[in-house]
């Protein structure tokens, strides 16, 4: 019997549909391994014969089953020979027609044909494995393909380019640097420490640590751009929180009503505010209540306010009633915005008596119905969770918490080495903590990630990709 291991070989050949599920122009199905080229030939057969398929040349044909010789379908193939392919491996694509059942026939002939069906992310795998891209540059594949704004695909492109790559390497080699520097004083104990050599190696210790606390810094804001914010939108019935949904999405999904608590779920939108995605949650006005349908909706909308990002607790001419203060307590220490709506209403006098009797410092008045107000409130999203303006992001950015973590254990390392040089600690601790911080920097890159992470991160990834 051949054993799942056997099966699922870096050896073996595999192919997916690459392109979505579903009715298509064309639908791409993608083999890669050592006999792509061979085992495509026994279903496609190419219009005008050819004793060899050049490498990155498109061949017009048709795909048959090679039991009765019965057409599938007119389509396109193209090789990629190795290791000039996304792989490193041959790869040969068949652009057939998008359609559902032309696929998985074609599918089942390669099948057929001892070729297995790609895992999900496999490809990028092998890619990774074989050398082409660090796991830094695989990660940043998926965030191109999900990237939910032009910013979040901006910044995953400048991943996959090997932006964070390249970044990383300086910063080793000038650790490594230093460690051969230590190492030489250990092999040859007799020799005196050179003050200069300490202080050159103390110098790019202390460089990393500057260059990783630049990277860490950047965190928050990579998440944010990356996985987007939740807002919940919170305050009694009748203030205008669908008013204010519906501003923001700039065009009417939410109903707007007149009756207290006609919001009886939440709505959940998402918006691209600036380059963040964020998902907009309109509540049910909380308050106390006897109305079953409308408790479940006042039960959701507490859950959502403690998952939230960012609260927009808004209020109206009436500012904030014993149930508001209720909601406010339950959630302090989340970020929150205070805003005062429909102020084309609100005496100035009124606004400042609203305004000093609010548990925060910062209001923001605004008239959903004048169209006032809406840009500053924007803007204060934006600040909220973003330390730089929108075109002043650093390029190099980190947003995944793998990477954080892996570079806040590295700085940790590099602290040690510091502290045991001050301490003239013997040369061996010193280099242990400097080849921990190297093996943590190499975590990014995937060089020295344990095989269940990698798995982990490559089945987070679509078939066929
Ligand atoms: P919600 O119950 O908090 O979702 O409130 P809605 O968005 O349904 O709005 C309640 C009522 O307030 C509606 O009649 C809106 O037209 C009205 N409203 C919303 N914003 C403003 C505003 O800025 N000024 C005035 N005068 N009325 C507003």
């Amino acid at each position: 019997m051949v054993g799942a291991e056997q099966l699922h070989s870096r050896e073996d050949t595999i192919a997916a549909i690459s392109t979505p599920a579903g009715e298509g122009g064309i639908g791409i199905i993608r083999i890669s391994g050592g006999k792509a080229l061979s085992l495509a030939q026994n279903i496609f057969h190419p219009k005008y014969p050819q004793k060899d398929f050049d490498s990155h040349r498109l061949y017009l044909g048709e795909i048959r089953d090679p039991a009765d010789g019965d057409i599938v379908d007119e389509c396109l193939m193209t090789f990629m020979k190795s290791p000039n392919s996304f792989t490193r491996e041959d790869v040969v694509e068949l652009h057939c027609h998008g359609g559902t059942v032309v696929l998985q026939r074609t599918m089942e002939l390669l099948m057929r044909n001892a070729i297995r069906q790609a895992e999900p992310g496999e490809f990028t795998k092998r890619a990774f494995l074989n050398g082409r891209i660090d796991l830094s540059q695989a990660e940043a594949i998926i965030d191109v393909i999900r990237a939910k704004t032009e910013r979040g695909l901006r910044l995953a492109q400048v991943q996959l380019k090997g932006g964070l790559k390249d970044e990383l390497a300086l910063m080793r080699g000038r650790l490594i640097h230093a460690l051969a520097i230590l190492e030489a004083y250990i092999d040859f104990p007799e020799e005196e420490l050179d003050p200069n050599a300490l202080a050159g190696m103390d110098k790019d210790i202390n460089s990393s640590i500057s260059f990783i606390d630049k990277l860490l810094s950047t965190y928050e804001e990579g998440r944010v751009l990356r996985e987007g914010i939740h807002v919940v939108i919170a305050g009694r019935p009748n203030v205008g929180k669908s008013s204010l949904l519906n501003a923001l999405l700039m065009e009417k999904r939410a109903i707007v009503t007149s009756i207290p608590g006609t919001t009886r779920d939440t709505i959940e939108e998402v918006i691209n505010l600036k380059g963040i995605p964020i998902n907009l949650i309109d509540t049910a006005g909380i308050r106390e209540t006897e109305d079953i349908v409308e408790k479940e909706g006042i039960k959701k909308a507490r859950d959502k306010l403690n998952e939230a990002d960012l609260i927009l607790y808004m209020m109206d001419e009436r500012g904030l009633n014993a149930d508001d203060f209720k909601v406010i307590e339950s959630v302090t220490g989340r970020k929150s915005l205070f805003i005062i709506n429909k102020i084309d209403i609100i005496s100035d006098e009124r606004a400042n008596e609203i305004k000093s009797s609010l548990p925060g410092d910062d209001a923001l008045s605004i008239s959903l119905k004048a169209g006032k107000g809406l840009e500053e409130l924007k803007d204060a999203i934006f600040n909220s969770v973003m330390k730089h303006k929108a075109d002043r992001l650093p390029s190099v950015i980190i947003s995944r918490k793998r990477h954080k973590v892996s570079l806040e254990f590295a700085r940790k390392s590099l602290e040690r080495s510091i502290n045991g040089i001050n301490k003239n600690l013997p040369l061996e601790l010193i280099a242990i903590d400097i080849k921990e911080a190297l093996n943590n920097i190499a975590e990014v890159a995937g060089e020295t990630t344990p095989d269940d992470v990698l798995d982990k991160i490559f089945s987070d990834f679509c078939i066929g990709k």
